[in-house]
């Protein structure tokens, strides 16, 4: 018998690996099989619009730094201090709360962000609780250190939390509550007023526990990669106000079409308790995580370029000929106002069935099941209009089979 070579916990999650990943998988044995063309892959997040011209320029002007002596090398653990300025005075606009640069570390993406905050605060067997649909990398970054994620279903047709279920869910144990919005998966932008019941829960849960000693506090974990796609007027609220343990992270993933270059940060409200001592461990948790300090390359990018954002007219643009192609099919949906993604309803319960009815036309997307909501289906708009456009019969066709 061969031994297992890896951590038992490892194998586990292996074994049950992320269905984006397989349907990525089965994505290019078709396309292989079939040609490019033939297929309407609408199953990852990986965003295709170009970055901003000014990208190349900045790229140009970083080439003649990066050939000097340590152009491109280690920079303090939180990032470059220009850099952690620029971005404190950017999230000070965007939060609508004065930040300074020792508010905010830089990091390897919100990913990075998340992970090294998690190893900051979690203590084995503390939990976490997520609005379900959910980004399910979240189970794996607190469960590294032992940490339990506790999914709290949300509301549909709409998605919004069910802010008194979350709060009921919380016990002792609770470290942070993760809000997610724009929402991934689900395209759910967050109304100020559910914003602020969260919030509350948090300063309700932080108040009791000020009065027992040896409790530690909750936290108010804002994941906000999507803050800027926001369409049809919706506003994304700022998080900071809400409380004094809130925490933001984010990134130039999405914003700038930036996913590969693995750069993003974490801030924290200055008004927070201890927020100096948690700001140094989180600055030596992303670096004794092996992250040492964010990419400089994507540090220098995201300074010079956090006026500017990707062409988002192009995302909205696919967004509404998504909502066509599913309309004219009879898909059931809510018309997501955020991200670039929809969470559509499967005609039958089992939304792998549905899944494999759309692989028959070569469609691809992820089962719900695969973000902790069965009974829906993710599509990402990551992908050319015409691909969209393409994809309306397949659609139709299937809808038409369950239909009879
Ligand atoms: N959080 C959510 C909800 C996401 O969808 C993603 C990426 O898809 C991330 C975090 C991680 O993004 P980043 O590339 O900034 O690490």
């Amino acid at each position: 018998m061969s031994m297992l070579p890896v951590a038992p916990a490892v194998a586990d999650s292996m074994a049950s690996s992320s269905f984006i990943r397989k349907m990525f998988e089965k994505g290019l044995e078709l396309k292989k099989q079939f040609g490019e063309d033939a297929v309407c892959d609408f199953s990852l997040g990986n965003p295709d619009v170009p970055p901003p011209a000014r990208v190349r320029e900045e790229l140009v002007r970083l080439a003649d730094a990066a050939v000097k002596p340590l152009g491109l090398g280690y920079c303090p653990n939180a990032g470059i201090p220009a850099v952690r300025e620029a971005i404190a005075a950017y999230l000070s606009r965007q939060q609508e709360t004065a930040l300074r640069a020792s508010d905010v570390v830089m990091t390897v993406g919100a990913a990075g962000a998340m992970v090294s905050f998690f190893r900051a605060v979690l203590e084995p067997g503390d939990e976490v609780i997520t609005p379900a649909p959910y980004f399910v990398e979240y189970g794996s970054y607190c469960g590294h250190f032992g940490g339990v994620l506790k999914t709290v279903p949300s509301l549909p047709p709409t998605f919004d939390p069910d802010v008194d279920a979350i709060a009921r869910a919380v016990t002792p144990k609770t470290r942070a509550i993760i809000v997610n919005s724009p929402n991934n998966p689900t395209g759910c932008i967050y109304s100020p007023d559910v914003m602020k019941r969260v919030a509350a829960i948090v300063d309700r849960v932080n108040e009791e526990r000020a009065a027992q000693p040896g409790m530690r506090p909750l936290f108010l974990l804002s994941d906000e990669p999507y803050r800027a796609f926001a369409f049809d007027g919706a506003k994304v609220p700022p998080v900071l106000p809400l409380t004094k343990w809130a925490c933001v992270l984010g990134s130039f993933s999405k914003t700038l079409s930036l996913a590969g270059e693995r750069i993003g940060y974490f801030a924290a409200s200055p008004a927070m308790p201890g927020e100096d001592m948690l700001m140094a461990a989180v600055t030596l948790t992303n670096r004794t995580l092996g992250y040492v300090n964010a990419p400089v390359i994507g540090q220098r990018l995201a300074a010079a370029l956090l006026e500017e954002t990707v062409d988002l007219e192009v995302y909205n643009r696919r967004r509404l000929l998504m909502a066509k192609v599913l309309s004219d099919a009879g898909v059931e949906f809510e018309m997501p106002k955020g991200a670039f993604y929809f969470f559509a309803k499967s005609p039958v319960p089992d939304d792998g069935v549905f899944v494999d009815e759309l692989l028959k036309e070569r469609i691809l997307v992820v089962p719900g099941k695969g973000f902790g909501f069965a009974g829906y289906v993710r599509l990402s708009c990551s992908v050319d209009e015409r691909i969209i456009a393409r994809s309306a019969d397949g659609f139709k066709r299937t809808m038409q089979r369950f239909a009879t």
